[in-house]
């Protein structure tokens, strides 16, 4: 007959336990990396070069101009938040 001792059976708890603080642990690693919002806020900038408005969201307060491919900041004055030309 099949028979149980201590030892094995204080093993298998052991690695069950392991098992679920592994689970557990790696779970909260991804819903944390996850969780991060995206930078999805759009600017509506003006161009100084070619005074073409364009929106466009910013990476590291830069954005690139879709005609004449110039790059700006977005916090310079003169190119934010203007209204369009027409
Ligand atoms: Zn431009």
């Amino acid at each position: 007959m099949f028979t149980v001792s201590v030892k094995f059976l204080f093993f298998l708890f052991s690695a069950v336990l392991v098992g679920i603080v592994l689970f557990f642990r790696l779970r909260g690693e991804k819903s944390r990396s996850s969780s991060r919002p995206a930078p999805t806020v759009q600017e509506t900038i003006r161009c100084p070069i070619c005074g073409n408005v364009y929106a466009a969201t910013p990476q590291d307060g830069m954005t690139t101009c879709p005609l004449c491919e110039s790059i700006n900041r977005v916090d310079d004055e003169p190119s934010r938040g203007l209204p369009p030309l027409v």
